[in-house]
């Protein structure tokens, strides 16, 4: 059994799929990700592997219709991205620049592919690091969910880049860029990319990654901002590491079109939640911000601005 639900209250969508309970939680002898382990075979340096225990299946049996509630088939794809054969890498950061773009590019392909196939409405990419965050294989890897349904907060956000585009005929993430970028939130800016600290962080150390072109999605993307890509990456998760004196756990997560439709009004960006307080105590999302959706936040984006410059300063260094 395996279905999508929605949730006619809020419009969110739920993937059902009881067999995932099936999978290992942070296992020490085994790891499925090794060179040689019976998916992974030798001579790689990055694997795009079929999740053996997926939320969604090209298999996926159709939805039981209910008759009140919208239900979807689970249909689609989820991958992992083994990003380096070196299970006891710590993180993204820690890979050579040219490793992580090698990352960017399969995923890249792999959005294409995907948005040949008819079932699939949206391509999902991100990356959840830190055992306190719940991550049951510490190898670094990175996940593809694609998808026969929008994810609501994506949905919210097309609405409101929509609504903007209509209204006021410009970009409205161009717009929040035009403001983030010289302000005191601002961590980096390329010639392609930057990166700041968003107004209105949800997170203790949340940072957002943009293009300064205006695209959509990530297919989009040539291969030199595919490379500076990397670069910025590789700064913003170093800074993130040292920011509070331990390895901070975050989530990644794309944020870019959904593959149909005409969707110019949207700007795609990579959204980066560091988890921990300055005080290197973790922030959950409790019942304010999981069941309102209110976030707290007891530090100020400028401050953490700050915090993050001087960590991008002390990566440089050691870097140079
Ligand atoms: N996994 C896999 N092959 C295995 C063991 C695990 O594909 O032999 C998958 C597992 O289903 C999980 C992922 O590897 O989705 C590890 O991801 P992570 O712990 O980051 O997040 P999760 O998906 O568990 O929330
Ligand atoms: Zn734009
Ligand atoms: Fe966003």
């Amino acid at each position: 059994m395996s279905e999508i639900r929605r949730d006619p209250t809020t419009g969110d969508w739920i993937v059902v799929a009881p067999r995932r309970l099936e999978r290992p939680w942070q296992p020490e002898s085994f790891c499925p990700f090794d060179p040689g382990a019976p998916e992974t075979g030798h001579g790689w340096d990055v694997l795009i592997l079929p999740n053996r225990y997926p939320v969604v299946s090209a298999d996926a049996p159709p939805p039981r219709p209910d008759g009140f509630y919208e239900t979807a088939r689970a249909y689609g794809r989820a991958l992992v991205v083994v990003e380096t054969p070196s299970h006891d890498l710590d993180d993204l950061s820690d890979l050579p620049v040219e490793q992580i773009e090698k990352v960017l590019r399969m995923v890249r392909d792999e959005a294409a592919r995907a948005a040949s196939d008819p079932g699939v409405l949206y391509l999902l990419y991100f990356r959840n690091k830190g055992r306190e965050i719940g991550v049951s294989l510490t190898h670094p890897h990175s996940q593809i969910y694609e998808l026969p349904v929008v994810p609501e907060r994506i949905a919210r956000e097309l609405e409101r880049a929509e609504e903007y585009w209509r209204t006021r005929g410009r970009c409205l993430h161009c717009d929040v860029v035009a403001r983030e970028s010289p302000s005191g939130r601002a961590l980096l800016r390329g010639t392609r990319w930057t990166a700041f600290v968003p107004y209105y962080a949800r997170w203790p150390h949340e940072v957002h990654v943009y293009p300064l072109r205006h695209v959509q999605l990530l297919t989009q993307l040539d291969d030199e901002e595919l490379a500076e890509l990397a670069r910025v990456l590789k700064a913003v998760l170093c800074a993130l590491k040292r920011a509070v004196g331990r390895p901070m756990p975050y989530m990644m997560v794309l944020h870019q079109a959904p593959l149909r439709g005409d969707h110019r009004y949207y700007h795609l960006h990579f959204e980066i939640y560091g988890m921990y307080r300055p005080d290197g105590r973790l922030k959950y999302a409790a019942s304010a911000e999981t069941g309102a959706g209110i976030y707290t936040l007891d530090t100020t984006p400028e401050d953490t601005a700050e915090r993050l410059r001087k960590a991008l300063a002390s990566c440089r260094r050691d870097a140079s």
